[in-house]
């Protein structure tokens, strides 16, 4: 936003405003004042530097300070042009479980198993061969 003086509306919302006087006191410009009623009331707005003191202070959330009409947003300095799309999360590779002990050793048995059973069988088949 612009730190123009003069180019921001600075309004209070007094049904939230408690009357604090933290606005007042620290605001740069001297842009409100406590009036006799208890709450903040903008005086010189024309001074507002648009600093955002008043708005990030202000306990009560009482304080909005914004662009008056015309007014830019962002200085056109700050202004990069449309963002750059975000890039897409890599995929993350999926857990593995680990395997318990036991059940990894007892596949390891019956791996070995299958692998001697044709012998056996063949050896089974042929009569005159010996073991
Ligand atoms: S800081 Fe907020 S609550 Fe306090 S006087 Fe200013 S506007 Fe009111
Ligand atoms: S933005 Fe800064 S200068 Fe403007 S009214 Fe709030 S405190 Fe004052």
């Amino acid at each position: 936003m612009s730190k123009k003086k003069g180019s921001t509306q600075v309004t209070i919302f007094p049904d939230w405003c408690k009357g604090c006087g933290i606005c007042a006191a620290f605001c740069p410009g001297k842009v409100m004042i406590v009036d006799q009623t208890g709450k903040a009331k903008v005086v010189r707005e024309e001074e507002c530097i648009n600093c955002g003191f008043c708005e990030l202070h202000c306990p009560d959330f009482a304080i909005m300070v914004s662009p008056k009409n015309g007014a830019p947003e962002r200085d056109a300095a700050q202004d990069d042009g449309p963002a750059a799309p975000a890039p897409a999360p890599e995929a993350a590779p999926a857990p593995t479980a680990p395997v318990p002990k036991a059940a990894a050793s007892k596949a390891k048995a019956q791996k070995t198993a299958a692998k001697k059973a044709p012998a056996k069988k063949a050896a089974q088949r042929d009569p005159n061969k010996k073991a």
